[in-house]
């Protein structure tokens, strides 16, 4: 009997366990074909000034449309890509898109930076600089409208290397900014040597920052700590009027979240920032 119910037990284990490795066979093979499938689109949210509400940016955040899965978000592809292999190209597929639309913007006197998120992978390519300069150039656009967003985890495997290809980029004039600020590790330590613009401040800080006092102090510190460093700093993730108010008082540089806008497609980012400009431009005439 005791036989039997093992066997029984294996059975079920054992066709979970197949639906799930053909699950996975099936991401891979629809994410390998993605790109050559013109699957995947770049969203953008907007980054406002705190100093005078303008939206002064936008971030490319990538979606990939995958049939019959509707859009995923990029937490569930994008690891797999890295491990993959994949990421090196499609990051050059969304530096190029990004690049493209900051010329589209431009050409109708919005002028709005775009920051791209790097994978270390893409970090450390040799020619990673190289392509950038010639998207640059291909589309006619300064550097300054570039900037990118790496993670602390870049310093993991090799902190020097790492150093080396931010400076290269910074050498290029692209603005670099750590993203998810507080979540890595030895975060204070390497700062200071980092050749960054920026830190965005991660969403688990700021998700606590009106309700806890400890959370709201360190968020404080960070930002103070930041500005003698000479680096500007970015709130990610604010949800309410009062983080604003908080973060404001804290005199943090700039805000992105879902109280001003979430990640939007192409077209109705272009509308956005048409909107923003005329508001802009209405206030300026008054
Ligand atoms: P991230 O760079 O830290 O981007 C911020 C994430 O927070 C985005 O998620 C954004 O939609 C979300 N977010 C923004 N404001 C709020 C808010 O107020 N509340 C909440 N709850 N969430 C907010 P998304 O678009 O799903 O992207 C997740 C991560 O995927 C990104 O985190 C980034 O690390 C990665 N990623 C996105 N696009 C790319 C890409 O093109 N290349 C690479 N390598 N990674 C990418
Ligand atoms: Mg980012
Ligand atoms: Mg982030
Ligand atoms: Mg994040």
């Amino acid at each position: 009997h005791a036989k039997e119910l093992g066997r029984d037990r294996w059975c079920l284990y054992s066709s979970s366990l197949g639906a799930a490795v053909s699950e996975r066979l099936d991401l891979e093979r629809d994410l390998r074909a993605a790109l050559a499938a013109n699957q995947f689109e770049l969203y953008y949210q907007p980054k406002i000034s705190a100093r005078n509400g303008q939206t002064v940016g936008v971030e490319a955040l990538i979606r990939w449309d995958r049939p019959g899965y509707g859009m995923m978000a990029p937490d569930r592809f994008i690891p797999l890509a890295e491990q993959l292999g994949l990421i090196v190209q499609i990051g050059d597929w969304v530096i190029d898109r990004a690049c493209e639309q900051v010329a589209n913007w431009a050409r109708e006197g919005l002028a709005i930076s775009i920051a791209v998120n790097l994978s270390p992978a893409q970090l450390v390519e040799r020619t990673l600089v190289d392509r950038v300069a010639g998207f640059l150039e291909r589309y006619r656009i300064g550097a300054d409208m570039i900037h990118m967003e790496v993670t602390e985890s870049m310093m993991l495997n090799d902190p020097e290397e790492a150093i080396v290809h931010l400076q290269r980029l910074r050498n290029l004039g692209i603005t670099l900014s750590i993203d998810d600020f507080g979540t890595g590790y030895s975060s204070m330590a390497y700062l200071k040597r980092l050749p960054v613009n920026r830190i965005k401040l991660d969403r688990s800080f700021i998700q606590q920052i009106a309700t806890d006092p400890r959370e709201a102090d360190l968020c404080a510190g960070i930002i103070a700590l930041a500005h003698k460093l000479g680096l500007s700093v970015v709130a990610e993730g604010v949800e309410t009027i009062e983080q604003k108010q908080i973060l404001a008082a804290m005199d943090c540089d700039l805000f992105q979240g879902y109280l001003f806008s979430k990640p939007l497609p192409g077209n109705e980012a272009t509308r956005y920032l048409r909107a923003q400009a005329q508001i802009t431009e209405a206030a300026q005439l008054v």
